[in-house]
């Protein structure tokens, strides 16, 4: 099984993902803008047993996002640097950070979503799917 690794910028937290990716793409809604410093947010979702913290301790913000879901954030205290989110209607899922990867370079966005938040100057990804906000299901969230 392929493991991966990554960790903050600091490297206070650290952590480690199992199995490949249920589904991986960007998020342009107006809160990851925020988190990811003006850009979309390039994440993977896996099941949350496969995402395990092996040094450190993040702390979680939360937020009531545009789709009316808790959505909780984890982040490293030291550094800022976020690295694990959650919807709160889905725990099963944990999506990661894509920029957080010790090796980015595998990550395959397979879709935009959230395409409705994007600003004039983002340059959505036209050859793959999006969806203005939450996709349908099989787009890009695992079947229910
Ligand atoms: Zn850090």
């Amino acid at each position: 099984m392929t493991t991966r690794e990554g960790g903050c910028l600091c490297g206070a937290v650290r952590y480690k993902v199992e199995g490949d990716p249920i589904v991986s793409g960007a998020c342009y809604c107006r809160d990851c803008q925020y988190v990811a410093g003006g850009a979309a947010a390039y994440g993977s979702m896996y099941p949350a047993a496969a995402v395990t913290v092996t040094a450190g301790k993040t702390r979680t913000h939360k937020v009531i996002a545009d789709s009316g879901a808790e959505v909780s954030r984890e982040f490293c205290p030291r550094c800022g640097v976020h690295l694990i989110s959650y919807n709160g209607n889905h725990p099963e899922f944990k999506s990661i950070k894509a920029g957080t990867l010790d090796d980015p370079s595998g990550f395959e966005s397979q879709g935009s979503i959230w395409t409705a938040s994007a600003q004039p100057w983002h340059r959505i990804e036209t050859e793959l799917p999006s969806a203005e906000r939450n996709p349908d299901p099989g787009i890009w969230q695992p079947p229910a």
